[in-house]
């Protein structure tokens, strides 16, 4: 789970991290009931990286100038997410930046240490263009960085002096947060050196979602969309995805598989539902109502195993909300012979053959040519 830089900052600020302290707003003419003091910075709240370069992060001389850039930067698309709150802090007369993160690298099974005298842009394009100028540290577990390896590190940096020992410290405590809250990326890019002193500008905090329970005090995750929180609401477990078949299976593996034939066939799934053993008639509706509404669907794939399951329940659903857009739909197993005469009964007819359902799927996808409205009476026999 990703937390927004304000959500970090806020996790920063408890282990004793300098940061900038700001406030986060919804509005633009809230700018007028801050007391900050000027210049300062508004920076989008999203959970992607790159704010900056997308027009998202503003300096603003005046409260006039900050309300201007809030009212831009707010409804603004950056990557794909919609910017609904701004975070405003006292700009920082930055001197230079600095990278430092640590970050589970799974192929050296250890937490990694990465800093760069370099920072401020994409830690990747250092990485690739000038892999000199980062510095690695390959934390063992058992040592972790106590302050003569986190000064070590520093000094690859070339700080000295007082920098070395703001350095150090932090260093020494971004890696006790990494490890106390259990997170996948602690990153501050850039640090800047303002004023002589080293403070956290941004902040990036990914944590393990298996972790979650033990963490019930931080924010829940805003990574979902709302699709995928109503789904959520309903019990039921639904993913969104890039392409244009909406997928309702019953079972995690069934699912999978489904996906991968979509793709054998050619064709791309935008999402996909999770129906879960023994769905009833009620989840089948509101599964159906659920895939649907994903903007650019173009056709759907029910694809049902019955095992504890029961086809002639999700036969009842299909009849009582039968979708909007062409169907393919598979289904086989407990009391698949009372499913497909209540599906006959409404003109629906099913397919046994998972390979066709889904090669029929992708047909009607690519056939549908924008037109919705027919019924889904399309299905492979
Ligand atoms: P990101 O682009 O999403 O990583 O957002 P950042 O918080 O890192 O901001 C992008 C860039 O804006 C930084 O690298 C800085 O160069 C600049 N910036 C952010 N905050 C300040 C600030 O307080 N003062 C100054 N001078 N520049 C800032
Ligand atoms: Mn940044």
């Amino acid at each position: 789970m990703k937390l927004h830089e304000y959500q970090a900052k806020e996790v920063f600020a408890r282990y004793g991290l300098p940061v900038q302290t700001g406030t986060v707003i919804d509005r633009p003419d809230a700018v007028r009931g801050l007391s900050i003091q000027y210049p300062v910075v508004v920076k989008a709240q999203v959970l992607v990286g790159g704010r900056g370069k997308a027009g998202g992060v503003k300096l603003a001389k005046t409260p006039a100038e900050a309300e201007a850039h809030a009212r831009a930067i707010l409804g603004m698309d950056i990557k794909g997410e919609r910017v609904g709150r701004v975070l405003v802090v006292p700009a920082a007369d930055i001197e230079a930046e600095y990278y430092l993160a640590f970050v589970t690298d799974r192929a050296a099974r250890r937490v990694a240490g990465i800093a760069s005298a370099a920072g401020g842009v994409e830690i990747e394009t250092v990485a690739r263009e000038s892999p000199e100028k980062i510095a690695r540290l390959d934390v063992d577990p058992c040592l972790g960085v106590p302050s003569f390896v986190a000064r070590g590190l520093g000094r690859r940096l070339g700080f000295s002096g007082t920098l070395l020992e703001e350095f150090t410290r932090i260093a020494a405590i971004l890696y006790r947060l990494y490890w106390d809250e259990d997170a996948d990326l602690a990153e501050i890019n850039p640090l800047a050196r303002v004023g002589g002193h080293l403070l956290c500008v941004d902040a990036k905090l990914v944590l393990d979602d298996n972790a979650a329970y033990r963490h019930r005090d931080l924010p829940p995750s805003e990574e979902m969309t709302p699709l995928e929180r109503e789904a959520r609401e309903h019990g039921l477990a639904y993913v969104e995805l890039e392409g244009d078949i909406a997928v309702i299976g019953n079972g995690a593996g069934l699912v999978m598989s489904t996906l991968d034939l979509l793709a054998h066939f050619g064709g791309r799934a935008a999402n996909f539902l999770d129906v879960g053993g023994g769905a009833s008639e009620e989840g089948m509706q509101t599964a159906i109502e659920l895939v649907q509404r994903k903007p650019g669907v173009r056709a759907l794939f029910i694809n049902i195993f019955g095992g504890i399951t029961r086809c002639d329940d999700i036969a009842r659903g299909i009849v009582k909300r039968p979708p909007r857009v062409p169907a393919s739909i598979r289904l086989t197993g407990t009391n698949e012979v009372e499913a497909r005469e209540i599906l006959k009964t409404a003109g629906i007819t099913a397919g046994i053959d998972p390979e066709e359902g889904a090669r029929a799927a992708v047909a009607l996808a690519k056939g549908a040519g924008g037109a919705s409205g027919s019924a889904a009476k399309g299905g492979p026999r």
